[in-house]
């Protein structure tokens, strides 16, 4: 019997892959630095192109179950307060086979946890494990950790770490990720402490200079998720610490009553560095891969770090198949497939953080533009983004060939 794959993070990537994998036969071992499967706060966007992949991970009813479905996805002018544009989501089932939507990330991944728990054959995930380095040879890997605990030995090893991954340290060694200079503050608000006359039922993005705020329901819409953004180089980098709240202030200070309402309400707030990386090759050599942020880390504008790692998972397990036992080149057709995919993400992602953050004639430019295109001209530009992906392997693509 082939030795287990390897897995390093057990976030949404690390779930995601050892799902993926063990749907396709194989045993997986996920090794999770913390002493628990958790994700702290905050919310995660869900295009039709990640319902595709809930499809193929058997999770969508139960991500149904936990998520809230906006009506429309909406820009306005956080000093102005006048809507930009906006992309009517009702439609979204109709034009993809798939809805859009937003969950807790939390949900998501006890989500991700649950389906995995159930493959307890197949599936094991040990908590308290710090990858600490690897190394392989012609049939297999081995991998070392910060506690003292044996090596752990396998076929391959998936490199789910993430942003400051361990694992991609040890294969490409390209230095610390690129900190963009954007803070993002967020909190999440009980849908009562929702001040009045904010909809509850879209995700609203206020843009502004250097600047935006991004609110929409959570957990069938109990909750109000707040993500608040600015450039700033007062933190260095940073994970879920507490935002000064007085720094905040200081930026949005010209913003609209109603985005300064939303804001008024907050006690406390965590905060992130925003940080990413120049999309590049690289990211297989042999029998080890990386996988999501660990990957292709990207600047949260596009709303989809998380959706990319789980089609990451679910490509990666298929090119095994396409593969057979030859693991070195399923990871390398996985790469390929995956390159330019995440690249565009990791590209435009900045971009739109230009569009969102734009002041000035550039604003009016970014106003003028976008109101210029009607609702379904709104939906068809982020197509590219939406569609759901199929390659090689995938049931689509044996039911085209
Ligand atoms: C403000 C903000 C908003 C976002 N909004 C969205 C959104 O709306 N939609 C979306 O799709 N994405 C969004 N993202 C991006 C998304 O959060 C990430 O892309 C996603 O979490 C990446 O998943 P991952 O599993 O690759 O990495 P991570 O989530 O970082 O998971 C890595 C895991 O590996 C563990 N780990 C790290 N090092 C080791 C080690 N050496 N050994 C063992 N374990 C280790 C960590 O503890 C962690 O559990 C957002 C990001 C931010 C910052």
């Amino acid at each position: 019997m082939m030795e287990p794959f390897l897995v390093a993070g057990g976030g949404i990537g690390g779930l995601g892959t050892a799902l993926a994998l063990a749907r396709a036969g194989h045993r997986v071992r996920v090794f999770e630095r913390a002493t628990e499967f958790r994700e702290i706060g905050a919310g995660i966007q869900l295009g039709p192109n990640v319902f595709a992949m809930f499809d193929r991970l058997g999770v969508t009813e139960a991500m149904t179950q936990e998520a809230a479905f906006p009506k429309a996805l909406i820009m306005r002018d956080a000093v102005g307060g006048h809507e930009v544009t906006r992309i009517p989501l009702e439609g979204m089932r109709d034009r993809y086979g798939q809805p859009y939507a937003v969950i807790h990330r939390g949900d998501m991944l006890e989500v991700l946890h649950r389906a995995c728990l159930a493959m307890p054959n197949l599936i094991s995930m040990e908590t308290g494990r710090t990858v600490a380095g690897f190394q392989q040879d012609e049939a297999g890997v081995s991998v070392q950790f910060e506690e003292s605990v044996p090596t752990a030995r396998g076929a391959a090893l998936i490199g789910c770490d993430g942003l400051w991954s361990k694992v991609r340290g040890q294969l490409l060694g390209d230095g610390p990720p690129v900190v963009s200079g954007h803070i993002a503050y967020r909190a999440v608000l009980t849908m009562d402490q929702v001040p009045a006359g904010i909809p509850r039922d879209v995700v609203q993005l206020w843009a502004g200079p250097k600047l935006h705020l991004v609110h929409y329901p959570l957990r069938r819409g109990e909750l109000m998720n707040l993500v608040a953004v600015f450039h700033s180089d007062h933190y260095a980098e940073g994970w879920d610490q507490a935002g000064d709240t007085a720094l905040l202030w200081s930026h949005f200070e010209g913003t609209r009553p109603e985005v300064r309402a939303m804001l008024e309400k907050i006690e406390t707030w965590r905060f992130w560095v925003l940080c990413d990386r120049d999309p590049c090759r690289g990211w297989v050599q042999g029998r080890v891969a990386l996988l999501g942020d660990a990957a292709h880390p990207m600047l949260q504008y596009l709303a989809q770090g998380a959706n990319m790692a789980l089609e990451d998972a679910v490509c990666l397990a298929d090119q095994l198949g396409v593969h057979g036992g030859d693991i070195p080149a399923a990871f390398r057709a996985y790469e390929e497939l995956r390159v330019l995919r995440a690249g565009r993400v990791q590209t435009v992602a900045r971009i739109f953080g230009e569009i969102y953050h734009a002041a000035g004639v550039r604003a009016e430019l970014r106003d003028q533009w976008l109101a210029g295109r009607d609702p379904v001209q709104a939906r068809e530009s982020m197509a590219w983004l939406h569609t759901p992906q199929t390659w090689p392997g995938a049931p689509e693509s044996r039911k085209a060939g």
